[in-house]
């Protein structure tokens, strides 16, 4: 929460989280690559076929690379990931894993297929004390629509999130230089920082973030799905009005809602059931690495009750029902408003 930066908390072991937050910059960085390269395939017939080629290699691909990479760096540590290779090994997808292969290879010329299908499977992991989630590619529609998408992975320990990285490649650090996306890092207790994706462009190094100021009032707005089906935006609308932001919602893909909440871009990202799907869960990875972005940069992150997400039971969240995401100051407010609309 802004405090302790610059040292490193140590772990009850002693250790502090460095060489997990170095190898999870250094994988999700790799898996940004993979992403990009793969959405420069993408030409306008592939969308009105509403073919889903690019976005299926890119996902297996991410998965691969940083399943890669954690695997190396702790052998020991399960890895609860989206994607599963069962599906890859079919006899139709062979094509598909040649390609997924090939832009692996791309990166890590060592690669094989087997190998691909072998670190793809090291996402089959099962939450527990301590385990990594992973969502190699959130914000699919987004990916394909040419729009925002990340790579998000969070190291849970003892059922807090404790490490974080998303890598936001559409969501340029620079407004002025479209090319460049952005990074976002968080340690438990050491803050967040945003740094330039590729790491090797203008901006690399970290700077530290913060949310929007309660006093910045002119500023409020919030943030919401693209996807009308993923949230329930009549409602949504209603609780931002009721808390004060008159502004439209921003719209966009993945867990880039959670980036712009973090570096005082949005005040609020709201994420309340959608009335088609009542009984929807969330899923941990769609969340975990967003979640400790905006509350080490200042803010807070809760179910649409006030209640704690939980990352530690299952893969899904089956306590928690909508997800509020703030600057704090607003946040109970919010909550308020929830627990007497209609
Ligand atoms: P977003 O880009 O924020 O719209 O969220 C994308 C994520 O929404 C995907 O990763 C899915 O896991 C998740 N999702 C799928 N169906 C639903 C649903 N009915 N309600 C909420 N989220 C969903
Ligand atoms: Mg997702």
């Amino acid at each position: 929460m802004g405090y302790n930066r610059g040292e490193t908390i140590e772990k009850s072991n002693g250790m502090s989280y460095e060489q997990e937050k170095q190898i999870a910059i250094a994988a999700v960085t790799l898996a940004a690559q993979l992403c990009q390269r793969v959405r420069q395939t993408i030409k306008p017939e592939t969308i009105e076929k509403r073919d889903r080629s690019p976005v299926t290699i890119a996902d297996f691909g991410s998965q691969a690379v940083i399943c890669k990479l954690l695997s190396e760096a702790f052998p020991a540590d399960p890895i609860v990931a989206e994607e599963d290779a069962a599906t890859l090994v079919e006899a139709d997808m062979a094509s598909y894993l040649a390609q997924v292969t090939e832009h692996v290879q791309a990166l890590i010329p060592t690669a094989t297929d087997q190998a691909v299908v072998d670190w793809i499977n090291r996402g089959n992991g099962q939450v527990g004390q301590r385990f990594w989630t992973l969502d190699p590619i959130d914000g699919t529609k987004g990916f394909l629509r040419g729009e925002q998408y990340a790579v998000a992975l969070a190291l849970i320990e003892d059922g807090e999130v404790k490490v974080g990285a998303l890598a936001c490649p559409a969501l340029p650090i620079d407004p002025q230089d479209p090319q460049t996306g952005s990074l976002y890092v968080a340690v438990r207790h050491e803050g967040a920082t945003r740094m330039a994706l590729p790491i090797a462009a203008p901006g690399g190094e970290p700077q530290p973030i913060q949310v929007m100021p309660a006093t910045q009032t002119d500023r409020f707005c919030f943030v919401e799905s693209v996807e009308s089906g993923h949230g329930d935006q009549t409602q949504q609308q209603a609780i931002a009005q009721a808390v004060g932001i008159t502004a439209p919602s921003l719209r966009m893909d993945s867990q880039a809602k959670y980036a712009v909440v973090s570096d005082g871009q949005a005040t609020l990202y709201l994420r309340l059931p959608s009335p088609k799907t009542p009984d929807y869960r969330e899923k941990i990875w769609d969340h975990a690495a967003g979640s400790i972005v905006v509350e080490e940069a200042g803010g807070k992150v809760t179910d649409m009750h006030g209640q704690p997400l939980d990352f530690s039971s299952d893969y899904k969240m089956n306590q928690n029902q909508g997800v509020v995401v703030s600057n704090g100051a607003c946040h109970e407010a919010v909550i308020a408003a929830l627990a007497v609309a209609p």
